[in-house]
């Protein structure tokens, strides 16, 4: 059956990616359906239910900024939240945080549900509607045809999944749902890149099966972080501990002993795995030398005894599985709830890809999350709200938007992927990024509020927020640049006080702000009030400290702009630059970059080469 109504936007998969493309296309007026095999496991967290980290908490307030659910549902479900890196500078810091998996997938499951435009179907998509070179629709298991002029596909682990536990093995998407076996097959037959990579999961563990009293503690900071820039810590449920324990000399022993019984040593794996995230007999192999490894032990909700020990993913046969739990610390009685698996699935080359994560072979369909070659929730959910807005403004017949690398780490994970291509899942870091201490979490709003609200995807509670934050902001800024603190006077001698050095001269309360051992609390009520709104006082500080090295690096990417920006035309031919190698030739061909700084950011081109490309470009302009 035909369905009676047509779309302009058909998301398939319900997970990080799905659930943010689904709503930013809606947001933006769409008439949006997502598809995906179960409204139960919409926003589902496959492995550990945690979100941020290091490079990835860049992401989700990135998501966040642009009027996506990720940092807003962390905030509703989150049962443990800490800064990382909280010592080193403002670009490097990085927030994390547990979550309640059902509490989380209840805040998404709302949002979706709150969502005008939005219409959520459960069935699994089989086959896609392609006429010539343009996707048309998709065609569910029951065979029914929903019609979209655009469709993003973000079917994560589960294309072709194959579970693998020891040397078993069986067809699933994860744990407990099923792969998608009819629709990867149909993908292959299209003139896509497909591979294959894996990822896989440790046991989970009951509580009440645990000595914690063996295991050290880890609490949250005081005061609790939040995840979203509009967050507020008096929203988050109740927080849980979490504890540390370590494998030892036994557990590698164990380990050590079973190799040959491991799918990934056997060689029956044969998709590449998280190098950053490893299971344990990889990590064992690769640090031969370390007799011990750290393991966190995290609780998976509030009304669950299940705990995930993060740390010990693995893919051994359960008994294997059941003798390595026992061995360590705290965990001597410890019952499993879950075994441990490792997953492989197919993925499409992202080099296939339009920045805007339309694919290049297939008009009108989009990719986004796993099967784009990365790993982690932050990085679908990212990719997933770009692919749909791109998908709504093709609808619209508006210009595409995306991030470029110096605006935002979505713009530089998409630009890595689609320029490089990756041979393993695609995980963030900050040290991806070339502009560190623009992109850093705490400014993702100036950095892309003002942009998302142009296209439709910033409501208007957000933008009132963020306009006051920018009013504040301001004000408080012009005010300590215009308050001064003379020597010799009271509010000198308690800048002395906490500082240890004398005030010989006048400053202004903004100059005293730049001081390293100066903080914003410190000097603000010197003169005057200081401003109540948090995120205020934190910009006006980290704006001030390190204004010298981000004015250096405002001038460097103007100096780069110059060049980089350059224009490469789609239709260019690489064959008539002579002097380039037939291998640089190849991988441009391949790539087609759309610039100048894409060209240069492929793997293998020289400078040499580059300058020859731009002297050809300016030549034949
Ligand atoms: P998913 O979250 O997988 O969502 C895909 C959605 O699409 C699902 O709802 C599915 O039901 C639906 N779907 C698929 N095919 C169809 C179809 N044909 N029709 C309808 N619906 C469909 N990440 C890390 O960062 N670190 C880790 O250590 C880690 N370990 C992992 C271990 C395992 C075993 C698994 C399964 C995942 C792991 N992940 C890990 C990855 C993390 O779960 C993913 O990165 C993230 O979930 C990807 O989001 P996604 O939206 O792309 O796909």
């Amino acid at each position: 059956m035909d369905y009676p109504q047509t779309f302009d936007v058909i998301v398939i998969g319900g997970g990080h990616a799905g659930t943010e493309a689904a709503l930013a296309s809606a947001r933006m007026g769409c008439a949006t359906l997502l598809i995906t095999h179960s409204v139960d496991t919409l926003g589902q967290m496959s492995c550990n239910p945690a979100i941020g980290g290091i490079g990835k908490s860049h992401l989700v307030r990135e998501i966040d900024a642009l009027g996506g659910a990720m940092a807003e549902a962390t905030d509703e479900a989150g049962i443990q939240f800490r800064v990382l890196n909280s010592r080193k500078g403002p670009a490097v810091r990085a927030t994390r945080a547990q979550a309640d998996r059902v509490l989380y997938k209840a805040a998404i499951r709302k949002r979706l549900e709150q969502q005008s435009n939005l219409w959520i179907f459960q069935q699994a998509v089989d086959d896609l509607i392609i006429k010539g070179d343009r996707v048309e629709g998709v065609i569910t298991q029951m065979g029914l045809r929903f019609k979209a002029p655009a469709v993003v596909l973000t079917a994560g682990t589960f294309l072709a999944g194959k579970i693998h536990i020891g040397l078993e093995q069986s067809q699933g998407g994860r744990a407990g749902d099923p792969a998608a076996m009819t629709l990867a097959a149909r993908l292959r037959d299209l003139n896509l890149r497909v591979d294959r990579l894996k990822t896989g999961t440790p046991p989970r563990i009951d509580a009440r099966t645990v000595d914690f009293s063996v295991m050290q503690e880890q609490w949250g900071d005081t005061p609790e972080p939040v995840m979203s820039l509009m967050g507020s810590a008096a929203t988050h449920p109740k927080q849980m501990c979490c504890w540390i324990t370590h494998t030892n000399a036994q557990t590698h022993e164990i380990i050590s002993q079973n190799l040959d019984r491991s799918p990934l040593f056997s060689g029956v794996i044969e998709g590449t795995g998280p190098r950053y995230c490893p299971s344990i007999e990889d990590k064992i192999h690769r640090f031969a030398d370390k007799d011990s490894h750290q393991v966190f032990v995290e609780p998976e909700g509030l009304t669950t005894n299940e705990l995930y020990p993060n740390g010990i993913s693995t893919s051994l046969p359960f008994d294997v599985q059941y003798a390595v739990v026992r061995s360590i610390k705290g965990f001597e009685n410890a019952h499993i709830v879950r075994p441990g698996y490792a997953i492989e699935y197919d993925f499409f080359d992202p080099r296939g890809l339009k920045h805007t994560l339309e694919t290049k072979a297939i008009d009108g369909l989009f990719f986004a999350g796993q099967i784009n070659g990365t790993t982690g929730y932050e990085e679908a959910g990212a990719q997933g709200l770009i692919a749909g807005l791109n998908a709504g403004l093709r609808v619209k017949g508006k210009p595409a938007w995306y991030p470029t690398r110096k605006e935002a780490y979505i713009g530089v994970m998409i630009d890595d992927l689609v320029t490089h291509g990756t041979a393993e899942p695609y995980r963030m870091f900050t040290s991806r990024a070339e502009y560190r201490l623009m992109l850093r979490e705490d400014n993702a709003d100036q950095r892309l509020t003002a942009i998302g609200r142009q296209l439709g995807l910033v409501n208007d509670l957000r933008w009132q927020d963020y306009s006051t934050k920018m009013e504040q902001l301001a004000a408080e800024h012009e005010r300590l640049a215009s308050t001064y603190i003379q020597a010799k006077t009271p509010q000198a001698e308690k800048v002395e006080q906490i500082s240890g050095k004398p005030l010989t001269r006048e400053y202004s309360l903004l100059d005293l702000l730049k001081r390293p051992e100066l903080h914003y609390h410190d000097i603000a009520d010197l003169k005057g009030a200081a401003c109540e709104r948090l995120d205020v006082a934190q910009q006006v500080e980290i704006e001030s400290k390190y204004a010298g090295y981000i004015a250096r690096q405002e001038q460097e990417i103007q100096r780069m702009a110059g060049q980089a920006e350059t224009q490469i035309p789609s239709d260019f031919d690489y064959q008539s630059v002579s002097g380039l190698s037939n291998e640089l030739r190849s991988k441009l061909e391949d790539v087609n970059p759309l610039t100048l700084d894409q060209a240069g950011r492929i793997a293998g081109m020289t400078p040499a080469a580059l300058s020859l490309l731009a002297i050809y470009l300016k030549k034949h302009r």
